[in-house]
């Protein structure tokens, strides 16, 4: 592990495979911290306060909003999401490894404010397969499925302003080559 790990942002369009990869590379790695952001969305079927996102009210977001607890924060396809700043601070801080997984917004906000960060993009093989992926997954309806593939021709065309880019083919190579870039060996 490098002396000063820095923190790592991982974005890419909805359903590319962000949650599968970090839900891999940290059953391998669990050293490795990730930010557990606040949300305004409903939980889907197993997902746990606490663990997969902090699931708020929009007027409890309002507030975390205007107190400043947020490092970023942006609205996707209807709901607000933010990342919790001090944790992050703090986890730094102790010397650790720390992965955000966030939206492209979100990613631009934390380069202005953290230029240090090293901002990561996760490709699809295809359009069509991230289709596939969005729909297979069979947690939104059809037109939260349009709303985020909107959002995705916009993400997929923002790639050039990231450090990297992994094409998420085989998630085990993906983890893998995160967690290199993380010093985390
Ligand atoms: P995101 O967090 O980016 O929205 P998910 O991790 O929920 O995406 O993945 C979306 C769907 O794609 C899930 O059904 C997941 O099992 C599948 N998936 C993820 N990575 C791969 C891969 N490398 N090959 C095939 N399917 C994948
Ligand atoms: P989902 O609803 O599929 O869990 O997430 C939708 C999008 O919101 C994904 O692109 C995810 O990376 C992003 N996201 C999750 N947490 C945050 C956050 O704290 N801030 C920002 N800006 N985006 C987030």
């Amino acid at each position: 592990m490098s002396e000063r790990p820095r923190l790592t942002v991982l974005s890419g369009p909805s359903g590319v495979g962000k949650s599968t990869v970090v839900a891999h590379l940290r059953k391998e790695h669990p050293d490795v911290w990730l930010s557990v952001s606040a949300t305004t969305r409903k939980p889907r079927p197993g997902e746990q306060h606490g663990v997969h996102y902090f699931f708020v009210t929009d007027e409890e977001m309002d507030k975390l909003i205007a107190n400043g607890e947020l490092l970023e924060w942006a609205e996707f396809a209807g709901n607000r999401y933010g990342t919790p700043r001090t944790a992050v601070l703090e986890r730094l801080e102790a010397g650790e490894p720390v992965l955000l997984e966030i939206d492209l917004q979100g990613a631009r906000q934390v380069r202005e404010t953290m230029p240090d960060a090293q901002l990561v993009f996760l490709a699809p093989p295809s359009w069509e397969e991230l289709v596939r992926r969005l729909t297979g997954r069979g947690t939104e309806p059809p037109d939260v499925i349009e709303r985020r593939l909107e959002a995705a021709r916009v993400e997929l065309a923002a790639e050039p302003e990231f450090d990297v880019t992994l094409v998420n083919t085989s998630v085990e190579d993906v983890a893998r080559e995160l967690l290199a870039l993380m010093d985390v060996v």
